[in-house]
């Protein structure tokens, strides 16, 4: 299954290149009272929303999909986690440039750990990455997220997959240079998450999907995750002997190699396979600072 947000908050179920709204299965989510949960409701209660879709009447309407503004398919996550140089390829090219490199960051994932995005960086298909410190060099970054879809500490890479909820196409958004991961790497825009979730059924074992990163119609990134140095069950065992993983928290899993910059104007286009024969595939127009207007994804 294949579920977005749009518009205000609505709930659509993704069917080809249309959508139907079906917000109303929502209402089997539990009323929140503060303090608020710590985990993503949407994403905790996926399975009951899904029920609930299943048996709602299909009226047989349905939207364009392009004409709808994608909001990230979790609006809450508790945090987003994110795996530093996690391909060899891209390690092989961060030694080598060391001028856009810091040195003190070019080091194998096993050694540097993992980091954390703040959440306020979160956005969806349908909005603009707003690319500020202009002086500075902004990558983009494609990277296979993993929705997390129970809590788990420590746990074991053999069952690491029967805690996840879905997958969606991830933009870790990065200001090159010597700061932590987690400040370059946090401002408002920086963390695209969509165009919607595929579900764990539809999207099938996580290894050897290819993942493509187009800026203005030019491939930069081509890759597939069976070149993950530390793979999807590995990442979720590591970070959960760390972190105890909620309902929504997301996994940035590290971007393969061929970033580059991107500047105000650029359009880029994300895709990812899915096991259905067919890719997720979502565009984005930087734009310049605090003026940038939301785009409508195509
Ligand atoms: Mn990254």
């Amino acid at each position: 299954m294949r579920l977005c947000f749009f518009s205000d908050d609505r709930l659509g179920l993704v069917e080809g290149p249309m959508v139907r709204d079906v917000t109303d299965a929502l209402e089997v989510l539990p009323a929140a009272h503060y303090p608020y949960p710590v985990h993503d409701v949407f994403i905790a209660g996926l399975s009951s929303v899904i029920d609930r879709i299943r048996k709602m009447p299909d009226n047989g309407k349905r939207l364009d999909l392009h004409n709808l503004i994608l909001q990230s398919p979790v609006r809450n996550p508790g945090k987003l986690v994110a795996a530093p140089v996690n391909y060899l390829a891209h390690l092989e090219e961060a030694i080598a440039d060391e001028e856009t490199f810091s040195r003190a960051h070019v080091r194998r994932i096993e050694e540097t750990g993992l980091f954390l995005k703040a959440t306020s960086s979160l956005i969806g298909a349908g909005a603009a990455i707003e690319i500020r410190q202009l002086d500075r060099r902004t990558d983009h970054e494609i990277e296979l997220a993993v929705v997390i879809g129970s809590p788990g500490r420590d746990i074991a890479q053999e069952k690491a997959l029967e805690h996840v909820a879905g997958y969606c196409i991830g933009l870790d958004i990065t200001i090159r240079g010597p700061e932590e991961r987690s400040l370059r790497k946090s401002l408002d825009t920086y963390s695209v998450l969509g165009p919607w979730l595929v579900t764990a059924d539809e999207f099938g074992a996580p290894a050897g999907k290819s993942l493509q990163l187009d800026v203005n119609g030019e491939t930069k990134q081509l890759a597939n995750t069976k070149d993950l140095i530390l793979d999807v069950p590995a990442l979720i065992a590591f970070a959960s002997r760390f972190y105890s993983l909620q309902p929504g928290d997301v996994i940035f899993t590290g971007t393969p190699e061929g970033v580059g910059p991107i500047v105000p104007g650029d359009v880029i286009r994300a895709a990812i396979a899915t096991n259905v024969a067919s890719r997720v595939s979502m565009v984005h127009r930087p734009a310049s600072g605090r003026n940038a207007s939301c785009r409508r994804k195509k």
